[in-house]
């Protein structure tokens, strides 16, 4: 069976090689055209090519009265973002680049109050590139600015915590200033340690109190690294156990999720042909982790790209799919995240078949010849089920279903694995359960 496996494997990865081949193949006869300039680029990008050089939405008294404003906008980028944003709540303006063909627009917001009914216009600009430069260079010495005088009077504050609970003006002054600095973009590493140790010494109904913890929500939903170091300055502080701080890293990434352009504009799942249709753009957008494992940098979803071929009388076809991992799959394979790229392949294997079942998959990758890669699975599915009933049952489940009836053969469960007789182990030890006689 594990001959099967390796030679399934094999096969996966000559599909892989072939792939690889026809891509550079398919390359040749574009080095031959010239390259688009800067101002034409746009004509060939999968977000930029349908939209005009100018487009907008108009408002009369609150109703919509135009709109051609691309959907395909939503992919933008702001410039200098969240120091600039896209508010209509005045009237507003900022420079968007397109995240693909780095094209610039200028998008203007225009609010006039009339009597009988103010009129709202948005209008979306494509500019040209040294116009667009221009612009970007200005709002990245705003924003260099911006950061210097962070700087500058971020130890004064830093340094009232440290006195904290005394001087409650100095204190509630320090609150207020990381609030804005932490919605206008500013990294707050280094004022965390200080909020979260002031934090553990005050009392909880003080004002202040709710003040910084809102500074610490607010610095979370930054974007998915702001709330990696906000995560680890919880833990390595304690205050991760603090019951009015404990959701705070969930509360974080579902807004992160809720707000995020590249997720928003992909479904859950996708299949395409490969040779003649392409994945939503947004998926250009996602960092590559490994081969066939994806993350988004805003908000920190993971994703699953796979191709696979089907052979036909007519001639092969091709298909490839995007999948996004839900929350909870993407925390049973935390381990395997922090190890990546180390073993993506290995892992595609077993997590493509059964992608909606991944404890089975992890299960399956005890079968693998490579000890690491059955250490690696053994720690997805530990981590798992300890402390969770719920968790150690849905495991057993996929043991006892794949024990009795007939396993295809890429999931197969190898019942002499040490491994899998640990975690069932576990799994029991987790639910009460008396072990089995025989072991
Ligand atoms: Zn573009
Ligand atoms: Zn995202």
């Amino acid at each position: 069976m594990t001959n099967l496996i390796e030679s399934v494997k094999k096969a996966t990865a000559m599909k892989s090689a072939k792939k690889k081949l026809a891509s550079t193949q398919s390359k040749k006869p574009r080095a031959k055209k010239t390259i688009p300039s800067a101002d034409t680029r746009w004509q060939t990008c999968s977000i930029c090519k349908t939209i005009p050089e100018r487009s907008w939405a108009f408002w009369k008294g609150g109703e919509q009265q135009e709109n051609n404003l691309p959907p395909s906008m939503d992919l933008f980028k702001i410039v200098g973002e969240p120091l600039y944003d896209t508010s209509t709540s005045y009237s507003n303006n900022c420079l968007m680049q397109c995240p693909e063909c780095k094209t610039y627009y200028d998008w203007d917001f225009e609010y006039e109050f009339l009597i009988g009914g103010s009129e709202d216009e948005i209008n979306l600009t494509r500019l040209s590139h040294a116009e667009g430069e221009k612009r970007a260079r200005a709002i990245l010495k705003d924003v260099e600015a911006h950061k210097a005088q962070f700087a500058e009077q971020a130890p004064q504050h830093v340094d009232a915590l440290r006195h904290a609970p005394r001087e409650p003006e100095r204190l509630k002054a320090a609150a207020d200033f990381f609030f804005r600095e932490a919605y206008t973009g500013s990294d707050l590493a280094v004022a965390l340690p200080e909020i979260l140790r002031a934090l553990s010494r005050m009392e909880s109904e003080q004002d202040v109190v709710s003040g910084l913890r809102t500074v610490l929500f607010a610095y979370g939903r930054q974007n998915w690294q702001s709330l990696q170091t906000l995560l680890k300055h919880l833990r390595d502080t304690g205050m991760d156990r603090d019951p009015m701080l404990a959701s705070a890293p969930a509360d974080c990434e579902k807004a992160l999720r809720a707000n995020c352009r590249i997720c928003r504009n992909l479904p859950d799942a996708v299949t395409v042909l490969l040779e003649t249709q392409d994945l939503p753009p947004a998926s250009n957008q996602l960092v590559q982790l490994g081969l066939h494992f994806h993350q988004c940098s805003i908000c920190g979803t993971y994703y699953f790209r796979y191709w696979d071929t089907f052979p036909f009388v007519s001639g092969a076809s091709d298909e490839q799919w995007l999948c996004r991992f839900s929350p909870d799959e993407a925390d049973l394979l935390q381990p395997f995240w922090e190890v990546l790229p180390n073993h993506a392949e290995d892992m595609a294997f077993y997590v493509d078949e059964v992608f909606d079942r991944m404890p089975l998959a992890l299960l399956c990758a005890f079968d693998d010849r490579d000890k690491s890669v059955r250490a690696l699975a053994y720690r997805c599915l530990a981590r798992f089920v300890a402390g969770q009933p719920d968790h150690a049952r849905q495991v057993l489940d996929f043991y006892r279903q794949h024990e009795q009836s007939p396993p295809t053969p890429r999931t197969r469960i190898n019942t002499d694995s040490l491994e899998l007789q640990k975690i069932i182990r576990e799994c029991e030890q987790v639910l009460n359960c008396e072990p089995p006689a025989s072991q």
